[in-house]
């Protein structure tokens, strides 16, 4: 009986290698690290955060994706998920616990809430969170299933893996944060 097992290198950065070496760029590290092991923030407020509770259970399990460790503190996160509807009223909060999470940080703006006020086109509700902090992914729906959240969530580790481990202080994000009038 043949015992041998192939290990498919999925999460193996670009680099070279040989017998007994691999050698890689350290970007290449830290970006694999780091997308291996978001620390998500779930802001819910309503029925949006039902979803994410499902995602987070056995069925689909974020667990299987290095997130089984949720933070309810934002200087301990670094994946924002905002899900649902925000109030105006309940702004000044939501950025206040982005300024709250270190660098580096990301956002997903979950279901049509979140990204565009949904239904809610009323004067009391925020018309989609990016009118007061960045986002970098945008999931549709209302509300978006589990699976939908999972692909946001996939879309967000691509983005980790990939930008370089000196975000902050490129052109094009100082600017994004400028815009927001945020350091
Ligand atoms: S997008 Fe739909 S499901 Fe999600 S919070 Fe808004 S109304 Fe609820």
């Amino acid at each position: 009986m043949n015992t041998s097992v192939t290990i498919d290198p999925a999460l193996k950065p670009e680099g070279y290698e040989g017998q007994g070496f691999f050698a890689t760029r350290l970007e290449n590290l830290v970006g694999m690290a780091r997308k291996n092991s978001l620390w998500p923030l779930p802001f819910a407020t309503s029925c949006c955060g039902i979803e994410f509770m499902a995602t987070m259970g056995s069925n689909y399990d974020l667990a299987r994706f290095g997130m089984e460790r949720l933070s309810f503190s934002p200087r301990q996160a670094d994946l924002l998920i905002v899900a649902g509807t925000v109030a105006k009223k309940l702004g000044p909060v939501l950025r206040q616990v982005y300024e709250q999470m270190a660098e580096p940080r990301w956002v997903i703006a979950m279901g049509a809430c979140a990204s565009s006020g949904g239904v809610f086109d009323t004067y009391s509700v925020l018309q989609g969170i990016d009118k007061i902090i960045p986002v970098d992914v945008y999931i549709p729906g209302c509300p978006p299933r589990p699976e939908q959240l999972i692909e946001g969530i996939i879309k967000i580790q691509e983005l980790v893996q990939t930008e370089g481990i000196d975000r902050r202080s490129t052109p094009a994000y100082q600017e994004k944060i400028a815009k927001y009038n945020l350091q």
